[in-house]
C-alpha cells in the first residue's frame, strides 16, 4: 500500500514537471488555470516506468526517413511513425515527443543525424536502461552543459519499446474477463 502511494506521488510529480516544462515552452495565451487532461501515459515496455504522456507527441518529418505512416495512439490522437536507419543498417520506427524521461548520458553527437541541424544522444530508460530512443537538440545549443534537450529540442522514441497505459489496461481487462468466465 505504501509502495502504491509512493508510486502515485512520483507519478504526480512527474506529470507536474512535464506539464510545467511544456507550459513554459508554449505561448502565454492560455490561462494557467486551464485544466490539462492527460490523454494517456507512455510507459517503458520493459519495466513500466513512465516515459512521457500522449499530449506531448508532435510531428516533424525527417528527410532521411524511409517511410512515414500515421498511427492511432489514443482515441483522440494519431502520431507520425517514421522508419529510420542507423549507420549500422538497423531500422527503427520512431515517433516524436516534446518531453520524456531519460537517463543522463554523455555528449551530443553531430554525425549521422536523422534531423539535419540537430545533434543527438541516446535516450535510455532511467529505471531499466532499455534503449527508448534518442534526444535531439539544435547544434548551436548542444553543449556539454545542456544535458537534456531544451525547448528547441525534442525526443524520438522507439515505437516498439513504448506502450500506452490505456493499452496495458485493456489487456488486463481482457485477462480479467477471461478469468472471470473460466
Ligand atoms: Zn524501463
Amino acid at each position: 500500500m505504501k509502495c502504491d502511494q509512493k508510486h502515485k506521488f512520483m507519478r504526480i510529480s512527474f506529470i507536474f514537471l512535464l506539464v510545467l516544462l511544456f507550459a513554459c515552452g508554449s505561448s502565454a495565451d492560455h490561462s494557467i488555470e486551464e485544466e490539462t487532461v492527460i490523454e494517456d501515459f507512455l510507459i517503458c515496455r520493459t519495466c513500466g516506468n513512465d516515459v512521457s504522456v500522449a499530449n506531448l507527441a508532435f510531428d516533424k518529418y525527417s528527410p532521411l526517413a524511409l517511410s512515414a505512416t500515421n498511427h492511432t495512439f489514443t482515441e483522440t490522437r494519431s502520431v507520425l511513425v517514421q522508419e529510420v536507419r542507423n549507420p549500422l543498417g538497423i531500422r527503427f520506427h520512431i515517433f516524436l515527443v516534446k518531453q520524456a524521461s531519460c537517463a543522463k548520458i554523455h555528449p551530443w553527437t553531430h554525425k549521422s543525424t536523422w534531423f539535419p541541424g540537430y545533434a543527438w544522444k541516446v535516450c535510455v530508460c532511467p529505471k531499466c536502461h532499455t534503449l527508448l530512443g534518442w534526444m535531439f537538440e539544435p547544434v548551436e545549443t548542444a553543449t556539454a552543459e545542456q544535458s537534456f534537450p531544451s525547448n528547441a529540442g525534442f525526443y524520438a522514441l522507439i515505437f516498439q519499446n513504448i506502450i500506452t497505459e490505456g493499452y496495458v489496461n485493456s489487456l488486463l481487462m481482457i485477462e480479467k474477463v477471461l478469468r472471470d468466465n473460466h
